[in-house]
C-alpha cells in the first residue's frame, strides 16, 4: 500500500477483524499506548467490532495529558514576568494548571504566543534580544530530537536570551510502571509506532521478557490499528512473547540513529513526575549539566510553587493507567465537557475522555 487512503479502506479492516475473531479463543486486555491511536480506534468503531472477549484499555501516551499541572503553573508564571515571553504548542494552552490555564493567562495580558516549531521561539530571540524568550516543549521520544536541536542551535549562536521549559517523557518506563502495578490486567501492548521510530525497539526487548508480554509497534490508521491488533492476539493465543513491528513503512528496529545522538547530545535519562501517575523512575530526559543555563526554572528565583488541586470526581490518572474508561467518571458529558475540561485528558486532541466526548457520546 502507497497511499494514506489505502489504511483507511474499511474492507481492509473487516477482513482482519474477521481473522481476529478466528483466532482469538481467550480473553484478553490489550492497551494501546498512544492518545492518536485511541482517536483511531474510536473514529473507526475498532473497539466495536472487535469480538467481545478482547478489551482495549487506553494509556497515558498523551503528552498533554501527563504534564503535571505544577510545570503548567511555571509556564504561566513565566508568562507573566516582566520582559519574558513564553513559546508552546497550541495544545497547551487550554490545559488548566492549578487555577488558570496558559490561554487564560494570556486573556488577562500575559504573554504567551502559539508556535508550531521551537525554531519560532528562537528567531524570534534573535530579533529581540532584550526579551527572555522560554520556549515550552512537552512531549515523547518524538519531540524530543526536534527541542534538542533547537537547544544546540541556541548554544551555538550563543543566545543569552533563549531559555526551555522541558516536561520530555520516556514511553518504556511507564509500561513498566503500567506492569507493575499489583491492579495491572494489561497483557500485551500496542506500543506507539512515532516514539519507536526515532527510538527503535531496543528498549521494549527487556520489558518484554521480563513481564511476559508481547508488544507489537503500531502505526495510527484503522489498517495498522487492526494489524497490529491481530498481530498481538495471535501472539497472546500462542503464548508468544517479544516485540514486533507492525508500522514497517516507518518503523525500523534500530529507530533514527542520527535523532537519538542529537537528542544524547542535550538530555540525559532522569527520573519524572507523570500527572496521574506519579514520578517515574528514569520516566524522562532532562537536560544535561552544560545546558542547565538555558532551563527556564533559573528565572524563577522567587517562584513558590502551588499545591496541586484535585478535581473533585475526575478520574484521569485511573483513565491514564488503563484502570478505567471516561464514561466510568459521572462528570463525562456534564461538568466536564471540551468547552468546560476538568482534567486534561478532556483538554487535549489525544486524550482518551476527548475521544470519547467526539466519537462514542
Ligand atoms: S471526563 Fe473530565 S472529569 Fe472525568 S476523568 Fe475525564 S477529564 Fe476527568
Amino acid at each position: 500500500m502507497k497511499y494514506l487512503y489505502e489504511f483507511r479502506e474499511s474492507e481492509k479492516v473487516k477482513l482482519i477483524i474477521k481473522s481476529i475473531e478466528k483466532i482469538c479463543k481467550s480473553k484478553w486486555t490489550i492497551m494501546e499506548v498512544c492518545g492518536s491511536q485511541t482517536h483511531s480506534i474510536l473514529s473507526a468503531g475498532i473497539d466495536e467490532l472487535l469480538p467481545s472477549n478482547i478489551t482495549l484499555v487506553h494509556g497515558p501516551g498523551c503528552p498533554v495529558c501527563v504534564t503535571p499541572r505544577e510545570v503548567i503553573d511555571k509556564a504561566i508564571a513565566l508568562s507573566k514576568m516582566k520582559g519574558t515571553i513564553v513559546f508552546t504548542y497550541g495544545d497547551m494552552l487550554r490545559v488548566p494548571g492549578s487555577r488558570e490555564s496558559l490561554f487564560r493567562a494570556k486573556a488577562d495580558g500575559a504573554k504567551v504566543k502559539m508556535v508550531y516549531s521551537p525554531f519560532e521561539a528562537l528567531e524570534f530571540a534573535k530579533a529581540n534580544p532584550d526579551k527572555k524568550v522560554v520556549f515550552f516543549g512537552i512531549g515523547f521520544e518524538t519531540t524530543a530530537p526536534c527541542n534538542a536541536t533547537v537547544i544546540l542551535k541556541a548554544r551555538g549562536l550563543n543566545l543569552k536570551n533563549f531559555f526551555v521549559l522541558i516536561a520530555q517523557f520516556r514511553v518504556p518506563p511507564a509500561l513498566e510502571a503500567i506492569l507493575n502495578d499489583p491492579f495491572n490486567k494489561v497483557q500485551g501492548f500496542l506500543a506507539p509506532g512515532h516514539v519507536c521510530t526515532v527510538m527503535g525497539i531496543e528498549e521494549y526487548l527487556p520489558i518484554s521478557e521480563k513481564y511476559n508480554v508481547p508488544i507489537v509497534v503500531t502505526g495510527f490508521e484503522s489498517f495498522d490499528i487492526s494489524q497490529g491488533i491481530l498481530i498481538l492476539v495471535s501472539m497472546l493465543e500462542r503464548k508468544e512473547k517479544g516485540v514486533k513491528i507492525q508500522y514497517k513503512r516507518s518503523c525500523k528496529p534500530e529507530g533514527n540513529l542520527r535523532a537519538k545522538e542529537v537528542i544524547n547530545k542535550v538530555f540525559k535519562i532522569g527520573d519524572l513526575k507523570w500527572r496521574g501517575i506519579g514520578v517515574i523512575k528514569n520516566g524522562g530526559w532532562v537536560l544535561k549539566e552544560e545546558f542547565l543555563d538555558m532551563d527556564a526554572n533559573n528565572l524563577l528565583k522567587n517562584y513558590s510553587e502551588e499545591i496541586e488541586e484535585k478535581k473533585e470526581g475526575c478520574i484521569a490518572a485511573l483513565i491514564l493507567q488503563g484502570k478505567k474508561k471516561p464514561f466510568d467518571c459521572l462528570l463525562f458529558g456534564k461538568e466536564c465537557t471540551p468547552l468546560n475540561p476538568l482534567g486534561a485528558p478532556m483538554v487535549s486532541s489525544e486524550g482518551a475522555c476527548a475521544a470519547y466526548y467526539k466519537y462514542k457520546r
